[in-house]
């Protein structure tokens, strides 16, 4: 059973038809990467993933539950779902730990002690475990979004998404938060991720989706939609970033 399949799914905003029709699945253990212009419509895309976005066709299965289902535990499949955004969005006011635990103990429920423990761990993954007690406005943009990625991983997620993950930062401080990625993706993680990082996408994804206009043009091997696509547009698209 695939992670997450995605059928016919349609998405508007009052006239603007978004989506038109996507089908797509993530496999177990599988490192996606979302390419495309503009206004293509990835965001809209990863947002219908964990519901933030209601689709008015199609569905979206997590693990074989079908969760826009009105029967279906939304909560319960979102846990299941880790979002690191293009803005952070750290909670300003917590420190770091506190950012990497405050979900673990209100959702989750689990105690003080272990939340810490757990949180301490992840911010040791994302080589952040001497920020522990400082505040995000503390921090590097770079840092910002690992303390990000640490507390998505804190909420044992059974699946990752990235929106554009480096698009807000510092071209020198992009490398920190892409090699985090890179090693979450060797030891296992389930990733679907947008991005402009083409040199990532090729590296690191098992497949690319090239999305243009609300539809996917073309998905494959980065070696084969990156290194050699076969749709004009994609060609078009990648002459323009590459
Ligand atoms: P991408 O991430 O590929 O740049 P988006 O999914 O953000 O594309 O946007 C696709 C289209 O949907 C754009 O035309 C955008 O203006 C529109 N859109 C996205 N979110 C909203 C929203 N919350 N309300 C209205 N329009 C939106
Ligand atoms: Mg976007």
């Amino acid at each position: 059973m695939a992670l997450v399949e995605i059928k016919n799914l349609h998405k508007s905003f009052g006239s603007n038809h978004v989506l038109r029709g996507i089908d797509f699945t993530v496999e177990q253990g599988e490192v996606v990467c979302v390419i495309g212009p503009s206004g293509s419509g990835k965001s809209t895309l990863l947002r219908c993933v964990n519901l933030l976005e209601v689709p008015e066709v199609g569905e979206v299965f997590v693990r074989g539950e079908d969760i826009t289902d009105r029967d279906c535990h939304l909560d319960a499949a979102r846990q299941q779902i880790g979002m690191v955004f293009q803005q952070f969005n750290l909670f300003p006011h917590l420190s770091v730990l506190a950012n990497c635990t405050v979900a673990q103990t209100s959702v989750l429920k689990r105690g003080k002690a272990e939340a810490e423990q757990i949180a301490r761990a992840n911010l040791d993954r994302v080589g952040l475990n001497e920020k522990v007690t400082a505040y995000p406005m503390q921090l590097s943009g770079g840092q910002q979004q690992r303390v990000a990625i640490a507390r998505a991983l804190s909420m044992d997620p059974a699946l990752m998404l990235f929106d554009e993950p480096t698009s807000a930062l510092d071209p020198e401080l992009v490398g920190d938060v892409l090699t985090v990625m890179r090693k979450l993706a060797l030891d296992g993680m389930t990733m679907l991720v947008v991005t402009h990082e083409m040199a990532f996408a090729r590296e690191v994804a098992d497949r690319v989706v090239f999305m243009d206009a609300g539809v996917i043009v073309e998905q494959g091997p980065p070696a084969e939609v990156i290194g050699n696509p076969k749709e004009e547009r994609t060609r078009t698209f990648l002459r323009r970033v590459l």
